[in-house]
Order: C-alpha cells, then sequence, then structure tokens
C-alpha cells in the first residue's frame, strides 16, 4: 500500500560529515530537512541539531520530478522535497588483480569497518596490497586488535593472489625471482572516487578528472549541479576528506537556504567566506590498468582482455559493451567494474575517457525486494 509523500524543504542523503552538516545549517535556520543513511538499524530521531534523521534508511531512487523513494523496515516511502543534496561518499577505487575475486579478498577500507564497526577479528595472516595513507590505517588497526599484518606490499610487480576456495597466499616479483606469501585475507587499497550513482540518475554532468583519474560531478562554488534542485556534498563531489566534506556540507546548506527564500545571496556569501575549505587530499597511488587475463567484471566474469577486444571491434561506449558481453550487468550493475571499463575502451581506443563514460545506471540504486518495488506503483 502506498502511503502520501513526505513532503520536506530539504532531503539529504547521506549522514557522513557533508550531509551532517548541510542538514545542521538547515535545521539551525527553521526549515524542514530529512537527512537518510542506510547505516545503523532502522529509527527515526531528530538530532540535538533539529534535524529529523532516518538511520537504516536507503534511497534508491531520485525521478525527475525529484522525488526520493526510501526504503526503510522493507517498505519504501515516497519523499518530496524542494531540494535534494547528495551526499552519498566516495568508494574504494576498483583494484583488479589477478584472484581479486577470490573469497578472502576486501577492499582495505572495507576491511577496515568489518573490523572497526562489525566486530571482524582476522584469525588468518593479513597482506595489504596497494598505497596511500589508508593501507597504513589498517595496519594499525590490526595492530591494536593484536593481528599482525604479514606484509604490507606497495604496488608490487607481477601481483597475484592464489587459493581454490578461498584466498591462501599472495605473489610477486622481486627483480626476476617470484616470491610468495601464505595468508588468508588481503586487503586492496587504491583509493577512493567519489559515489556517483544518484548523480548520473537524474542527470548531473561529469567531468573526467584526469590527475585523481576519476568521474566527477560538475558543481559550482556552493555545491549546485547541472541539474537544478540538486545539490553534491563532500566526497560524493571531490574526494578531498573528512574537513572539506563538513565545509562543503555546511556551504551547500547555506546556499540552499537562500534558494529557499529564507537568507539573501549576500548573506550565504558571509556565512560561506570562513567555511572555503583547506583542500587535504589523502595520499594514494591510481595502479595501471590490468593485464588481459584479470577479470574485470565480477559479476559476469569478463575479463580485461575481452573489453580490449570489444574496443578493437568498434565499441566506443561503456554502455556498447553491455550488448556484446553483459559487462555491467551483473548484481553490482557495473558500480565496481564501470571505472576500469571506461579506461580500458578509452586506452584501446585512443579515445578521451570522458568520451567513453561510465555505464548508464538503473534503479533500483541499492538492492531492495521486487515487492517493494512493486508496491510503488500505483494501482
Ligand atoms: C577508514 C577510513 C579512514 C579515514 N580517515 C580519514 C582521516 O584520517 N582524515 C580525513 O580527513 N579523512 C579520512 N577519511 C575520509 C573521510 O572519512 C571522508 O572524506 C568523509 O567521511 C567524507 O564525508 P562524506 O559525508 O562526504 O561521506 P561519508 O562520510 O562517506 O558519508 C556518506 C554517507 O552516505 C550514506 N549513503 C550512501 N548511499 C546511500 C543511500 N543510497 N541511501 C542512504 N544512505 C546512503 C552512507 O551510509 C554514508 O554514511 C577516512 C575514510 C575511511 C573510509
Amino acid at each position: 500500500m502506498l502511503s502520501a509523500p513526505f513532503e520536506t524543504d530539504v532531503a539529504v542523503v547521506g549522514a557522513g560529515p557533508a550531509g551532517r552538516a548541510a542538514a545542521a545549517v538547515l535545521a539551525g535556520a527553521g526549515a524542514r530537512v530529512l537527512a537518510v543513511d542506510e547505516r545503523g538499524a532502522p529509527a527515526a530521531s531528530v538530532g540535538d541539531d533539529g534535524a529529523l534523521q532516518w538511520s537504516g534508511a536507503t534511497a534508491w531512487h531520485l525521478t525527475e520530478d525529484r522525488t526520493l523513494w526510501v526504503s526503510r523496515r522493507g517498505a519504501s516511502v515516497a519523499v518530496r522535497p524542494r531540494l535534494v543534496i547528495l551526499a552519498t561518499g566516495a568508494m574504494e577505487r576498483p583494484f583488479p588483480l589477478p584472484g581479486w575475486t577470490l573469497p578472502g579478498v576486501f577492499g582495505a577500507a572495507g576491511l577496515l569497518s568489518l573490523m572497526m564497526s562489525g566486530g571482524l577479528v582476522p584469525d588468518r595472516p593479513v597482506v595489504l596490497i596497494g598505497g596511500g595513507d589508508m593501507l597504513r590505517t589498517v595496519s594499525k588497526a590490526c595492530h591494536d586488535l593484536g593481528v599482525m599484518p604479514v606484509a604490507t606490499l606497495h604496488a608490487p610487480s607481477g601481483c597475484r593472489m592464489q587459493g581454490e576456495d578461498s584466498v591462501t597466499s599472495v605473489s610477486f616479483l622481486r627483480g626476476e625471482i617470484r616470491e610468495t606469501i601464505e595468508c588468508g585475507i588481503v586487503g586492496l587499497h587504491a583509493g577512493f572516487i567519489p559515489s556517483t550513482q544518484f548523480a548520473r540518475l537524474i542527470g548531473c554532468r561529469l567531468q573526467w578528472n584526469a590527475a585523481r583519474r576519476c568521474f566527477q560531478p560538475v558543481i559550482d562554488a556552493y555545491g549546485n549541479s547541472s541539474v537544478p534542485q540538486v545539490m553534491i556534498a563532500g566526497d560524493a563531489a571531490s574526494v578531498e576528506g573528512e574537513a572539506a566534506a563538513a565545509s562543503g556540507g555546511a556551504i551547500a546548506g547555506w546556499d540552499a537556504l537562500r534558494q529557499l527564500g529564507r537568507i539573501t545571496p549576500a548573506e550565504r556569501d558571509e556565512r560561506c567566506a570562513a567555511l572555503r575549505p583547506e583542500r587535504h587530499t589523502r595520499s594514494e597511488s591510481a595502479p595501471g590498468l590490468p593485464d588481459d587475463d584479470v577479470i574485470v567484471c565480477r559479476c559476469e566474469e569478463i575479463t580485461a582482455g575481452q573489453i580490449r577486444a570489444a574496443a578493437r571491434q568498434g565499441v566506443r561506449q561503456a554502455d556498447e559493451l553491455k550488448g556484446l558481453s553483459r559487462c555491467g550487468m551483473g548484481p553490482c550493475q557495473g558500480r565496481t567494474c564501470g571505472p576500469v571499463v571506461a579506461e580500458l575502451i578509452a586506452a584501446e581506443s585512443g579515445l578521451p575517457v570522458a568520451d567513453v563514460g561510465l555505464f548508464r545506471v538503473r534503479v533500483p540504486l541499492k538492492p531492495i525486494a521486487m515487492r517493494e518495488m512493486a508496491q510503488c506503483v500505483p494501482a
């Protein structure tokens, strides 16, 4: 049964530093604001800042008329805001290496989350592979839990993970010698990239950031995207760390108040002047493109070699590849493989990555039950 839409001035998707800062500014000025976050147990509460928060609530659709569909407690609610602020954060950059699909291989930040909030204590030797500050953070967390990573491999050459049912070893080249390390858990890390699913769904313009090797939404100085009434803040706009995310969220909040007619442009600018963030980019290195035998699309088991072959046959856009190979059509809907697919096609065809683009996104952006989706269609 479809309930009446929930009306609010601003819906904020994501309650990390950016979303929380935006919600606090808005609620502090008396605007009606709803912040939804999929983390936590399902609950509705009013924060100290006066913002309404739904935790354990997953936003999975944003329609052209700015209706946000949110799944909570097994049923979906339509939220009708005047403005939407997308503060959905970042995702780990996909890091395809031979054997990365084996059970026991994690993104290092995901592994850290499992240890810090999921209570996981690794009971097998851990190897960390990649680069950047994150590996140091995970290494320290392992140490604090009494589990020492047996090795941290910074961009090793010829690296591969081996095992039958799960990862049992990592090997790499030291000069011409192949060395092998026994392990049961691997944490891979190659940095973060903005999470752009919602932005792409609603048609926001993206640009290719060559220096950071990622697509990111085009926004103005206040977080307004190319789509009216849709703002983007924090890592979802540009991955620059916690302080910058909070500043960006607050700036978006002040401009949202201006758009709601609650403050003047001059008042907004006065409030934002002190908030312009000091940029901080975590140190991380993006890996090279995978060799031909490496699986890139984990869901459909499509290799880098198959993607390169498709580009040689004339595929010029990520979406064209779907029809040929089912690449990007599995449960993750290309969220994981998409960035690598774009770079592979670009490198093979000689086109700019921006022209190749990412896969078109499809709803639901997060898995929900068919029964729940069906209930959202008016009878
Ligand atoms: C392990 C780790 C350590 C870090 N250490 C540092 C550090 O030392 N210093 C530093 O400056 N930065 C650090 N960072 C980065 C910092 O956490 C981020 O830059 C910052 O959290 C970005 O804030 P954000 O609000 O943009 O996104 P996030 O904090 O990622 O918040 C996004 C939120 O959106 C929610 N969300 C996403 N999609 C949906 C959806 N469809 N429906 C509902 N909710 C959704 C998520 O649940 C999440 O809570 C670290 C990051 C990690 C992962």
